[in-house]
């Protein structure tokens, strides 16, 4: 049932309370009184359920539009998320590595928030990457691709 139709209920149940009103004003024998009063007080209380459910029928269709949002959001993700592997880079980083071309790392912190921040190279720090989203530092490269002074030094 949807919020269509519950209103179109609640639309005769208020005629039907309406009639047995004029009923009630009219001259009725005072036999009939009680039970016409008996019925109106039941029309109320399927009205008064009526009203619940439609309430109801308007809070669970704004959750069926909320999940869906959700699922739409999710899917949009997944297939970003498929186009990356995860993987160990040389300088023991693991990290998340584009499938496709131009080759690139990403931030696996900001991966698991559903967000690709590629990692850039971090000239300030020989051999690391740095993340653009979260500012993090990963060993990327391996040290014998470093300086060789740099890594001998002592
Ligand atoms: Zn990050």
């Amino acid at each position: 049932m949807d919020a269509i139709s519950l209103a179109g209920a609640y639309q005769g149940l208020k005629a039907a309370k309406d009639i047995l009103t004029t009923l009630f004003d009219t001259k009725v024998d005072a036999e009939a009184k009680p039970k016409i009063l008996e019925a109106q007080g039941k029309l109320g209380e399927v009205q008064d359920a009526l009203f619940v459910l439609r309430e109801r029928l308007s809070e669970l269709q704004q959750e069926r539009d909320d999940l869906k949002a959700n699922l739409v959001t999710a899917e949009v993700w997944q297939t970003q998320a498929d186009q990356y592997e995860l993987t160990t880079t040389p300088g023991t980083a693991v990290v998340y590595k584009y499938k496709g071309q131009p080759d690139h790392f990403a931030c696996p912190s900001c991966f698991n928030k559903r967000e690709v921040h590629i990692l850039q190279d971090n000239k300030m720090t020989a051999g690391t990457y740095r993340c653009t989203g979260c500012g993090a530092n990963y060993p990327v490269k391996s040290p014998t691709h470093l300086n060789p002074v740099a890594v001998h030094w002592g």
